[in-house]
């Protein structure tokens, strides 16, 4: 992440640089990112330091260019520092929450479990890392990291995976990282403002088409 924002010209397909101001959060990669109205909001990543792991929050105004810092990396709230998660925004009842998914950062210096999670350290990972299956909602009226109550069939710790918007209140979670390798599972999850229920779909076989395992 740099201070200056590339802005593609849709009409044109001219690319611009331009400069921001605020507090953007320099250095980190493998950030997850959704956007609400005219605001993109960036979660967590991974810095070029080893074993530099965020679980902070911030926010780029696409009007002004102004970037905010919501919330801290610290290992006193929220989701796990991590990267190679994924984020998606949701509104229930009329508020606007953001959902963080899955991901993996280290088990030292982080935050304490998240209850109903699983985490899990893979052989092939860099010693003392694990991916989660962590889902965490931020509800942006108040500041808060909320953790939902999971029915049906939660994904496994998973990371690398694509997670995307339904509608206002359903996802699509395809793909991914998991214990075994990569997983070519679909997960239909609907939330309310303190649930989410997920509902796995696997491949047939036979002669369904399905697409290949990916992570
Ligand atoms: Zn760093």
């Amino acid at each position: 992440m740099c201070s200056v924002m590339e802005v593609c010209h849709l009409r044109t397909g001219r690319w611009e640089q331009k400069p921001t101001t605020g507090n953007p959060p320099l250095g980190v990669k493998s950030y997850a990112a959704a956007a609400i109205g005219r605001e993109i909001f960036y979660f967590g990543g991974h810095c070029n330091h080893d074993g530099c792991f965020h679980n902070s929050l911030y926010s780029f105004n696409v009007d002004t260019f102004n970037w905010k810092e919501l919330s801290p990396t610290t290992s006193h709230h929220g989701p796990m520092m991590k990267h190679l998660c994924d984020m998606i925004a949701i509104k229930v009842n009329g508020e606007d929450y953001l959902v963080v998914i899955g991901g993996y950062g280290p088990s030292s210096y982080n935050t304490s479990q998240q209850p109903g999670a699983q985490y899990y350290e893979a052989e092939g990972l860099a010693s003392g890392h694990r991916q989660c299956n962590e889902i965490h909602f931020y509800k942006l009226s108040t500041g808060q990291w909320i953790s939902p109550t999971v029915t049906g069939d939660r994904p496994p710790p998973i990371d690398k995976f694509t997670l995307t918007s339904i509608n206002d209140s359903s996802a699509i979670l395809f793909g991914g990282s998991i214990a075994d390798g990569d997983s070519n599972n679909v997960y239909i999850l609907n939330f309310t403002d303190t649930s989410v229920n997920c509902s796995m779909l696997s491949n047939p076989g036979g002669s369904v088409q399905w697409p290949r395992k990916r992570g």
